[in-house]
């Protein structure tokens, strides 16, 4: 029987000396666990943890799918595959070497034996890959982990290649790098025990700096993982008003970060400063002051005790568009901070003007607009029995190109034999502006009032517009009405079954390009929906960043109403579509009032924003 040694060319005291110095190290290691299970309050996300979950943890952490999508690449693949089975592969060594063999149990014999030599031997090549693939990319303390880590990878094989050199086995030529370097070395029995307490200390050494450093993340972040959903979430309400008895007791958002609920300062701990939320995000992206990654890191070392402030002009930055959330590789949500503290923000009535005025629009008038709801949808027919009620939303109510939208996409249903009712002057705003804002309180009174309207009415499915108003009806209001039982579809979900039913046409149009609403495509998954239609118009482009990372026309986080001046995001996004074509097709409202005030802004008049229904509209017209 062939077994691996234990210990060999070392001296007996060797292992009892390790084991002595293995005693600090762990208790250093513990409390540095202990220190982020209390102050992150991981225990309560813990208890949260079920085996699906757990099992969509483990499945997102070992494909590393995030990693791969963002870096097209696999090096961060590489160095965790590699650390991965290294681990596991010590740990077994350990077992057998301290538990096992002493019940004379041997688990590395023959065949086990060699394909275990050879698998750490991969493992140690794609490590060392890996490290020297993502080196570049590290900044300071990175650099040092990856230096570390390539200590422990060449002196492990060095080690190896001594082993090899002085007692050569069966196993030896399965350990196919030692084997190799083997023969370079010679005997160094002089250097072997210095390179095997070296290796021995820096793997150490890591293990005690793991819970203070990024590190920290290889075991956080199976946590976020495991609990977080792919789609990004805007934050749980603080309360609910239909059950609430003392608004008053109640904790809403945060002023200092360590009041943050459990449920997001458990994300923290998951962050490894990657900085792929801020490349992502639009309001960075375009000079205001705002990074997500500064902001995490930030409130981050705040509940560690480091000085941190939140700046207000950052927190109103914010487009809640989740570009952050969905290029995490680690689930980690910044935008949620940054919604939390708006909460804590209008709750201390510290908002400008503009704020204000849209607040005291909606209180007054019902509607984001100020204008009296009196005739809202008088311009619009309802159907008897109707397969769907139509939510318009504010913008399309009042506005006269709105206006004219709506009337073609409704004609567009009736002529696929479906009946389609509206509200009329009961449709008020969904609360999407006012729950962006931070005012909770009112959003949940737009939510109960106008569940209440539907109940009366008996709507069952809503036929909804605006993503913004998709979102909330269908992700939030579910949260908040505890008998919430309304099907809602967004009508791009219903244009394309129609139009691939054969039920709508849709004919040659030349020079479309397709602009991703952020909270139809990262919120609410529809990504190949709008795409079904404009491939059948055959002369589709893609722009640059399109579906999970489409780039923000600069309206969400209810921007669309305070933010002053031109939004260079609708500019930027113009000139992205403009390289591809001169059809910018759209299918949100406040998307097309932005994009369309970009290019008037910019002079362009040789390209059009066309709202999805309007291109099938026309193209269905111009075909008779
Ligand atoms: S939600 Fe959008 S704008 Fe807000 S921080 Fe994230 S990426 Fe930036
Ligand atoms: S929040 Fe996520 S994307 Fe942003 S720096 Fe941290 S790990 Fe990277």
């Amino acid at each position: 029987m062939v077994i691996r040694e234990s210990f060999p060319l070392l001296p007996p005291y060797v292992p009892l000396l390790m084991y002595a110095i293995l005693i600090p190290i762990t208790i250093v290691f513990l409390y540095g666990i202990y220190r982020v299970i209390s102050r992150f309050e991981l225990m309560e996300a813990l208890r949260s943890l079920d085996l699906s979950s757990l099992s969509r943890g483990v499945k997102r952490v070992i494909s590393q799918r995030r990693v791969i999508e963002r870096t097209k690449g696999f090096p961060h693949l590489f160095l965790f595959l590699g650390t991965l089975l290294l681990f596991l592969g010590t740990v077994t060594v350990f077992l057998e070497t301290d538990i096992l063999r002493h019940f004379g149990v041997f688990i590395l014999k023959d065949v086990t034996y060699f394909t275990f030599e050879f698998i750490m031997d991969l493992s140690g090549l794609t490590l060392i890959l890996g490290i020297i693939l993502l080196f570049p990319t590290r900044e300071r303390e990175g650099k040092l982990l990856l230096l570390g880590l390539l200590y422990i990878g060449l002196t492990g094989f060095l080690i190896e290649a001594i082993r090899i050199h002085n007692m050569p086995n069966e196993a030896s030529v399965y350990s196919f790098i030692g084997n190799l370097l083997s023969s370079y070395t010679g005997s160094l029995t002089e250097i072997y025990q210095v390179l095997w307490w070296s290796h021995a200390l820096v793997a150490f050494l890591m293990i005690a700096y793991l819970p203070y450093s990024n590190l920290l993340h290889s075991l956080t972040a199976i946590v976020t993982s495991s609990l977080e959903r792919d789609e990004p979430e805007f934050p749980k309400e603080p309360f609910l008003l239909q059950e609430i008895e003392d608004l008053e007791s109640v904790k809403i958002g945060f002023e200092d970060p360590k009041e943050l609920p459990w449920y997001e300062k458990y994300r923290l701990s998951a962050c490894v400063k990657c900085g792929r939320c801020t490349d992502s995000c639009p309001s960075n992206n375009i000079g205001r002051p705002l990074s997500p990654k500064d902001v995490v890191i930030g409130l981050r070392a705040s509940i560690l005790g480091a000085e941190y402030e939140l700046g207000d002009d950052a927190v109103w930055s914010c487009v809640a568009c989740g570009a952050c959330v969905s290029s995490c590789p680690n689930y980690v949500s910044p935008f949620s901070f940054l919604m939390e503290r708006r909460r804590k923000l209008v709750l201390d009535g510290k908002i400008d003007k503009k704020m204000g005025e849209l607040i005291n629009s909606l209180r007054r008038y019902k509607n984001s607009l100020s204008v009296p709801q009196r005739g809202r949808l008088s311009w619009l027919s309802s159907d008897e029995d109707p397969d769907y009620y139509i939510w318009v939303g504010c913008q399309y109510s009042f506005d006269p190109v709105g206006k004219k939208i709506v009337s073609k996409l409704v004609d567009l249903l009736r002529s696929a034999g479906l009946r389609i009712a509206n509200l009329g002057e009961l449709e008020t705003c969904c609360g999407e502006p006012v729950r962006r804002l931070g005012e909770e309180g009112m959003f949940q009174e737009f939510a109960l009032s106008n569940s209440e309207i539907f109940k009366e009415l008996g709507v069952k499915k809503l036929l909804v517009l605006c993503p913004h108003g998709l979102a909330v009806f269908k992700k939030e209001y579910p949260r908040i009405i505890k008998d919430w039982n309304v099907e809602v579809i967004s009508h791009v979900e219903l244009l394309s079954d129609l139009v691939n039913k054969g039920k709508l046409k849709v004919e040659k149009f030349d020079e479309l390009t397709f602009h991703d609403p952020c909270n139809l495509a990262r919120f609410n998954g529809m990504i190949e929906e709008p795409r079904s239609i404009l491939r059948m118009a055959g002369g589709f482009k893609e722009m640059r960043r399109r579906g999970k990372e489409t780039f923000c026309c600069g309206a969400g986080g209810a921007n669309y109403w305070y933010q002053t001046g031109e939004s260079l995001m609708a500019k930027e996004r113009v000139k992205e579509a403009r390289e591809v074509a001169k059809n910018l097709v759209v299918a949100c409202p406040f998307c097309y009032a932005m994009l369309n005030d970009a290019m008037k802004g910019m002079g362009i008049e040789d390209m059009r924003v066309l709202e999805i229904s309007e291109l099938i509209s026309e193209s269905s017209r111009d075909k008779s």
